[in-house]
């Protein structure tokens, strides 16, 4: 059986993906979603599980709630930001938002102490995903620190119970060297997935995990667990969405300890856009070559920059991607188009984080 390893690898195969591991493709219940976003209907969400649960709750005006982590362990990039564009999607649905921080987890497999990540996370996270547009005030907006959650850490222990070593080993890769907190920490997990049907957060009821496929290992676990402890606390089995990973501008896989592959939130305009002007296109050798034969928009990060973040407008979107290919346009007309984009963003983005950190201070403290 093949692993797909969430504290690593980079997995770009997405037909392999959902052929090996069961992953629905997005588009079946695609129909099925009142005022479906962006990340959907361009297929950036391109895979799920179970979602019928959720989309009935969407329909029927039911009571469900969305669950995501943030590991603090690097500098938030703009791939990152895909994550909270599906949190205000979701807050805009009427969800109940759920956001764990996984101090635990970036303690055992990184080394990480509490208090840097709980640093990292506000200063590096919480303020920007402040300034991107969640509505941190919001009655249904849940955050918390793993390592200061006794539900969680309490309900991690009881899960355990049905887990074996053996299990754990095949889904992750783990190994007689790996430490015994970072074999424990994807319980964690499961716990801050699960945690919200308890009793005192409002009992069973359906849950979404919007995540990256890298992530299915720990939402497979969870739907186990969750149906073996169905006759103690009554947990319906969470569904997940799964979306694709940024390219990165040099074309592999955008990464924040990669910094010529990211353009990080926190980079000045310059910074960015001289990071989007050396950005690897879709582009050919040759200015000639580029009018005769056409572009490559499908293997074009600056085309990818567009659909995921810069350009709303589904026409003119199809507009570039066919002027791409027809040899109508050059890679440096879609750059310029990117960075003015980008600039507005960032400038935007700039404005409101100052604003933000003193509402992400007051979201922490626990005196
Ligand atoms: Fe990418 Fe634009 Fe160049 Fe086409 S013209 S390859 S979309 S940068």
């Amino acid at each position: 059986m093949d692993i797909v390893d969430p504290w690593g690898s980079s997995i770009i195969d997405y037909d392999k993906l959902t052929k090996q591991f069961g992953i629905k493709a997005f588009k079946d219940v695609l129909d099925d979603i009142p005022s479906p976003s962006k990340l959907m209907t361009r297929g950036i969400i391109f895979g799920q599980r179970d979602y019928d649960k959720i989309a009935k709750a969407l329909n029927d005006n039911k009571e469900f709630a969305t669950v995501t982590g943030m590991m603090p362990s690097g500098r938030m990039h703009i791939g990152h930001k895909m994550v909270v564009d599906q949190l205000k999607w979701y807050q805009k649905m009427g969800s109940d938002i759920y956001l764990s921080i996984a101090d635990m987890e970036s303690y055992a497999a990184r080394g990480i102490t509490k208090e840097q990540s709980r640093r990292l996370a506000l200063e590096e996270y919480i303020v920007n995903y402040i300034a991107l547009g969640l509505d941190v005030d919001d009655e249904k907006f849940h955050i918390y620190l793993q390592s200061e959650n006794d539900e969680v850490k309490n309900l991690a222990y009881t899960i355990g119970k049905k887990v074996t070593f053996s299990q754990m080993r095949s889904i992750y890769g783990f190994d007689n060297s790996t430490n015994i907190s970072h074999i424990y920490t994807p319980l964690v997990q499961v716990a801050d997935i699960l945690h919200p049907q308890l009793e005192e957060y409002g009992g069973p009821r359906p849950v979404v995990v919007p995540v990256g496929p890298d992530q299915d290992p720990h939402i497979r676990l969870t739907r186990d667990l969750a149906a073996k402890f169905y006759d103690e606390y009554g947990f319906i089995e969470p569904s997940a969405t799964f979306h694709r990973f940024m390219t990165g501008l040099t074309g592999e896989k955008m990464s924040s300890s990669k910094p010529k592959t990211a353009i990080y939130l926190t980079d000045t305009v310059k910074e960015a856009t001289k990071k989007v002007n050396s950005a690897k296109t879709g582009g050919r050798d040759s200015l000639k070559e580029q009018k005769e034969l056409g572009g490559r928009p499908d293997e074009c990060s600056v085309y990818e920059l567009l659909v995921y973040h810069l350009i709303d407008d589904d026409k003119q979107l199809e507009d570039i991607k066919n002027k791409c290919i027809n040899g109508e346009i050059l890679c440096g007309n879609c750059k310029q188009c990117a960075n003015k984009h980008l600039t507005t963003m960032f400038e935007k983005l700039e404005d409101k984080r100052s604003q933000a950190m003193e509402i992400a201070k007051n979201l922490l403290t626990n005196e």
